[in-house]
């Protein structure tokens, strides 16, 4: 594994690291850091690295591993650099023969991603997007209950993400997760819809296994001399019927990582809360709330791929980490099984893809154009 951004003080980097290899299987080996090259190099010596693996930038990281054999060259990159890198690193990337492990939102606008979809079409390699929130067990377990029919026909989807850490001007403060954030220039056409409500928008999708078609959407910018939104709002069309609402914030004052999605069907309900992710609750119609409780027997019999997903007995709590390890273990399972020519089976290919990028940029194209439009109502591009 090698790796693009997640220097000196960077958030996601850090938890790349940290999960990609918490089942023993990955090698961490090197990368190009940081925008600055001396702190590239001073993250690649805090992380004890060999110096010669640790680059001043992608394009170095790039020729230098290609000098080096089979084997030792790395297998795959993660990029998780602010949002503007995304595409031209990956594309890069993908062109010479690395697998690609890429941040959320994939791209900066729809060209760019339909274009990745084709380039990874073409070179064949393998590319995960990281929507973190897909790798939790009760969530997988949430997608299983909907697709065995266990609510039946969905209706309905709220799901929302709201936190509060951007209320005040903070980017003013020079603080570098904030700053790039609202930069239209490195976070796209949308602030708080581009960094989270992408993965409500993911998240729906995946538990229920439909397609939003059309959204009635109002963006805001709270916070004095923000250029992009720090708060949306929506009305959700979905392909089977379905309505829905989707909300998310950045400016929800006392809101830390607030995701929670409801899903309603003709015969029951389902709701998941992030912050509380060992427990789903079922709602059978016309029956009392049970609560799922993760790596319980009844959970891991009922859905494999929830089973898959866990490490710890039940009780001991699997939360941020594990659920982006759970990415990383069907990426990197897909990976080798490509090296291997062997065909991975659908419990190894449930990982986020570039199909699942293109549908977020689709969302935040979709979500844009309603919010500046009069007549609010906005269809979903092909
Ligand atoms: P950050 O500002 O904390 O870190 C970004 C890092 O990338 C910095 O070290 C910066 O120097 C480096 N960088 C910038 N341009 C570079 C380049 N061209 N080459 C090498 N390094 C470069 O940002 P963050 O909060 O870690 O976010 C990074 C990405 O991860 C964003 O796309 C964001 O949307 C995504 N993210 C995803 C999640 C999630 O839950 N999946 C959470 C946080 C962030």
């Amino acid at each position: 594994m090698g790796m693009v951004g997640g220097g000196p003080g960077a958030f996601i980097g850090e938890v790349h690291r940290k999960a990609a290899r918490m089942d023993g299987q990955v090698e961490f080996v090197g990368g190009a850091f940081d925008i600055n090259p001396r702190k590239s190099k001073q993250m690649g010596k805090e992380l004890n690295l060999n110096p010669k693996r640790v680059y001043k930038d992608y394009k170095e990281m790039i020729v230098k591993e290609l000098q080096l054999p089979d084997g030792e060259r790395m297998d795959f990159v993660t990029v998780c650099t602010p949002n503007n890198w995304h595409f031209s690193i990956a594309k890069d990337l993908l062109d010479v023969g690395f697998h690609v492990m890429c941040e959320k939102p994939m791209t900066l606008t729809t060209k760019e991603a339909r274009e990745l979809v084709k380039i990874v079409k073409k070179t064949r390699r393998v590319f995960g997007l990281m929507h973190n929130y897909t790798g939790y067990p009760m969530v997988k377990l949430a997608r299983d209950m909907v697709n065995n029919g266990e609510i039946g026909k969905v209706r309905k989807i709220v799901v929302q993400y709201p936190q509060g850490w951007l209320a005040t001007a903070l980017e003013k403060t020079g603080q570098q997760q904030a700053s790039w954030r609202t930069d239209p220039k490195q976070s796209g056409a949308s602030g708080c819809g581009g960094d989270i409500g992408t993965h409500a928008e993911n998240l729906a999708e995946y538990i229920t296994g439909l397609k939003m078609t059309h959204l009635c959407a109002e963006l805001t910018a709270f916070v004095k001399g923000r250029k992009l939104d720090d708060d949306a709002n929506c009305l959700v069309k979905y392909n089977n019927g379905a309505r829905g609402v989707l909300h998310a914030s950045q400016v929800s004052v006392g809101e830390e990582n607030n995701l929670a999605i409801w899903v309603y069907g003709e015969k029951g309900g389902l709701e998941w809360h992030q912050e509380h992710p060992n427990y789903l609750s079922v709602k059978p119609i016309g029956q009392p709330t049970q609560v799922w409780k993760r790596g319980n027997d009844y959970v891991t019999s009922y859905s494999q791929a929830a089973g898959r997903a866990t490490r710890l007995p039940s009780g001991h709590p699997e939360a941020f980490f594990e659920a982006m390890a759970n990415i990383y273990l069907n990426f990197t399972d897909t990976v080798k099984a490509r090296m291997m020519r062997v065909k991975p089976d659908s419990l190894v290919l449930d990982f986020p893809d570039v199909h699942d990028g293109l549908r977020g940029m689709l969302f935040l194209e979709t979500l844009v154009t309603s919010a500046k439009s009069k007549q609010k109502w906005t269809k979903f591009k092909k």
